[in-house]
């Protein structure tokens, strides 16, 4: 919607320039104004297209597939989404990944300022972590939320969370949040049924 917008503003400039007549200051100035409200309609859609290609390169490169996609739900996508309800879904016969709104707007700001974040915030990551382990192919969830914790911190680091951080949050998920999820399960633990044994998995090196 907002590109449309941004595509409009940049017809009325053209228009401008297509008057054969020499500008005057108030021209320049209407001008000047409409370069303003393009760049300030762009920005917005051109940052999420940005994002998108980001989550979508490092879920091609988790899930070892090339046509893995990633697309973050606008407000007016929910509302023709038949799973509107979810934060995320994805189709493993696709690769593609959808992650509901206002998702992508809390994973971007948990990875612009990871130190002040709120809960809903950090949770974003699990579930793009979750949504890329269907397209591995994983369809049970509690296998699928299982595999998504042991790779949290690792994905964590490669979204550009500081090192520490992306442990720490992980661990905290592991230990917090996880023990009331839908998805939760025993079997998911450091030596349970559902431990791959990854040497950066979230839980190595912790306690308890
Ligand atoms: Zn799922």
């Amino acid at each position: 919607m907002l590109i449309l917008v941004s595509l409009f503003f940049c017809w009325l400039i053209f228009r401008e320039f297509r008057k054969e007549k020499a500008f005057t200051n108030f021209d320049r100035g209407y001008i000047a104004v409409l370069v303003v409200l393009t760049l300030l309609s762009a920005w917005s859609p051109i940052r999420y297209w940005r994002f998108e290609s980001f989550l979508t390169n490092l879920a091609s490169e988790i899930a070892n597939r090339s046509d893995a996609e990633v697309h973050c739900n606008t407000p007016i996508d929910a509302i023709f989404d038949n799973a509107a309800t979810v934060a995320g879904h994805a189709t493993i016969e696709t690769g593609r990944i959808v992650l509901q709104y206002p998702l992508c707007a809390q994973l971007m700001d948990y990875l612009d300022d990871p130190h002040s974040v709120t809960k809903r915030e950090k949770y974003s990551a699990i579930v793009y972590v979750h949504e890329v382990m269907h397209i591995r192919g994983e369809r049970n969830e509690q296998r699928t939320e299982c595999q998504a914790i042991q790779r949290l911190f690792r994905v964590g680091v490669l979204l550009g969370l500081p090192f520490h951080i992306a442990k720490q949050d992980a661990i905290s998920y592991f230990k917090g949040d996880f023990k009331k999820h839908p998805y939760f399960s025993s079997a998911c633990a450091p030596g349970g049924s559902m431990d791959e044994g990854l040497p950066d998995s979230t839980w190595v090196g912790i306690m308890d």
